[in-house]
């Protein structure tokens, strides 16, 4: 099976109109025979809005039902997308993070992958399904509910084109790629055609949004190389970090 893996983030599922271009990509690769994964996060600003109605409540959750809150927003991402594809003639399926599962460790808020299971995924693809996955989320031992940290979706995208062996890893986004500088701050600054895994994880660590910075650790351990490119420019030629 050759599959490859697209995870797109906030602002690319942010409302229907956006996931109804985030499925003519999909659909795109379908066409070309592959067996796509897709993993998403939570639309638009869900998650800041849930953390909003958190703190109305408490300026000290308990961590585990922190992540019980905020992993929500996804589950309704991998619900619409799901539909969405259906209703365009693409059988498809949605999985949380507990169902493939994702297993990791207990620190709340800023989990660990240990574990990812394929069984689940592989049957699906190979019985024609587009399979959906929420970002951000996993299990651990305990069968409590874990988030990956903010930004966390990219890192689960990673930990599925590693243990599914993909022949690619795209994330998808608001911007052409990786940029020497945020391109919405500085319109001048230079976009890279490339770029290392090193590189990359000090600009994640100085806080470029733009790919979590575990999922650059990940990506170079486990030698993923990623393609970040934008949902909305056609044909975004985008950013290889190998
Ligand atoms: P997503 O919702 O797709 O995960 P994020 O908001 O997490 O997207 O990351 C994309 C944003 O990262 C861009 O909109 C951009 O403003 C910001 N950004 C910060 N630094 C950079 C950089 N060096 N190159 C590209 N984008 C950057
Ligand atoms: N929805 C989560 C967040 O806002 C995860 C992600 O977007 O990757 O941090
Ligand atoms: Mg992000």
């Amino acid at each position: 099976m050759e599959i490859i893996v697209q995870k797109y983030g906030g602002s690319s599922v942010a409302d229907t109109e956006k996931l109804k271009i985030v499925c003519t990509h999909i659909i795109k690769e379908v066409k070309k025979g592959k067996k796509v994964v897709v993993v998403v996060s939570a639309q638009g600003k869900t998650t800041d809005k849930l953390i909003k109605e958190e703190q109305e409540i408490t300026k000290n959750p308990c961590k585990r039902e922190h992540d019980m809150l905020v992993s929500v927003g996804e589950q309704i991402t991998i619900a619409k997308l799901s539909m969405l594809l259906k209703e365009n003639g693409h059988d498809s399926i949605s999985y949380l993070g507990w169902q493939v599962p994702i297993i990791t460790d207990s620190n709340f808020g800023d989990a660990n992958i240990l574990e990812v299971g394929d069984e689940k995924i592989l049957n699906s693809l190979a019985s024609d399904k587009i399979v959906i996955v929420a970002g951000f989320q996993g299990i651990d031992k305990e069968y409590n509910i874990t988030t990956l940290g903010r930004g966390g979706s990219d890192t689960t995208a990673i930990a599925l084109a590693d243990r599914l062996k993909a022949e690619k890893c795209e994330i998808f986004t608001d911007v052409d790629g990786v940029y020497a500088e945020d391109p919405n701050i500085n319109k001048n600054a230079k976009k890279y055609d490339k770029i290392s895994y090193d590189k990359m994880l000090e600009m994640a660590n100085n806080g470029a949004k733009i790919l979590h910075n575990k999922c650059v650790k990940l990506a170079k351990e486990k030698n993923v190389s990623i393609i970040v490119k934008s949902t909305f420019i056609e044909e975004s030629t985008g950013t290889i970090v190998e």
